[in-house]
């Protein structure tokens, strides 16, 4: 049976899938990220909470360049982000990403948005990329919508086909920036499920949610960012019972 996770997210290595080692950005004057360092161990969970316009996004979108950074270093699965373009696509063809609002392509079918990037990216056949598409509908749950447009689909299906289109690129690594927060909340549990059972197969996750439970049930660790810093960085236990921060301990009062 096919499992969520793709074979080459749980290869054994001890390097760490992520290293970021005292990254700095800044937009303009503005200082977004400050001397961000983390490491990801390789099948690791992380979910990263805070405030609005504390850094989460700026910080994720590093990992596969989407954004530039000017001071520091940022290591993913042995490669080191630099400039280099070759080693931009390489990266990024490891490194999957679902995004708040899904960005699906509204003109093309659910299946060829599944497709497309196997196709044009990794070179796969029509029938090889489809069959793996729509092994991957099958394990988010909606195969029998191969053929639709995203329009047609609700949120939480769309966001499931998000998902399974990452998926279809066999990703080291999955990055997720508030995946269920434009749903309505009877979509949010269909998606969490679905990252749960990705979670439980050894992806390693990057995950910017404020689904609480999300991150009792699957994180290692939880950050907490607050005015481009991380503040702290606990297990979920330690994290929920006893926030050293004060300014976590304000978070948390204001979203349990
Ligand atoms: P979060 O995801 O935690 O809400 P972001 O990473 O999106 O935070 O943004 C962090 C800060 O950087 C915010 O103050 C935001 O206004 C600012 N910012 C984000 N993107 C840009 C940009 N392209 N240019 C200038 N400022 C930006
Ligand atoms: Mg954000």
């Amino acid at each position: 049976m096919t499992t969520l996770a793709p074979e080459a997210a749980r290869e054994p290595k001890d390097t760490p899938a992520i290293r970021m080692v005292d990254v700095n950005k800044w937009y303009g004057e503005f200082q977004v990220l400050r001397d961000i360092n983390l490491d990801v161990a390789r099948g690791e969970r992380i979910v990263i909470c805070g405030p609005s316009g504390s850094g989460k996004s700026t910080l994720i979108r590093c990992i596969n360049r989407l954004e530039e950074y000017q001071k520091g270093r940022i290591i993913v699965d042995d490669v080191e982000l630099t400039n280099n373009s070759k080693r931009i696509e390489e990266i990024r063809r490891e490194v999957g990403m679902v995004f708040q609002h899904f960005n699906l392509f509204p003109h093309l079918t659910i299946l060829e948005n599944c497709t497309l990037a196997p196709i044009w990216v990794r070179k796969l056949p029509k029938k090889e990329a489809e069959a793996i598409a729509m092994r991957y509908l099958e394990r988010v749950k909606i195969p029998e919508q191969a053929n639709k447009y995203p329009g047609q689909l609700s949120g939480g299906q769309q966001q499931r086909v998000a998902i399974a289109r990452s998926l279809c690129m066999n990703p080291k690594i999955m990055l997720f920036d508030e995946p269920t927060s434009a749903l309505d909340p009877e979509m949010v549990k269909e998606v969490l499920d679905t990252m749960v059972t990705l979670a439980e197969e050894g992806m390693t996750m990057l995950v910017v949610t404020h689904e609480m439970g999300f991150a009792r049930q699957v994180a290692d660790r939880v950050i907490f960012m607050d005015q481009g810093q991380i503040v702290e960085m606990n297990t979920p236990d330690e994290f929920f019972s006893n926030a050293r921060n004060e300014r976590t301990k304000i978070f948390l009062g204001q979203i349990l």
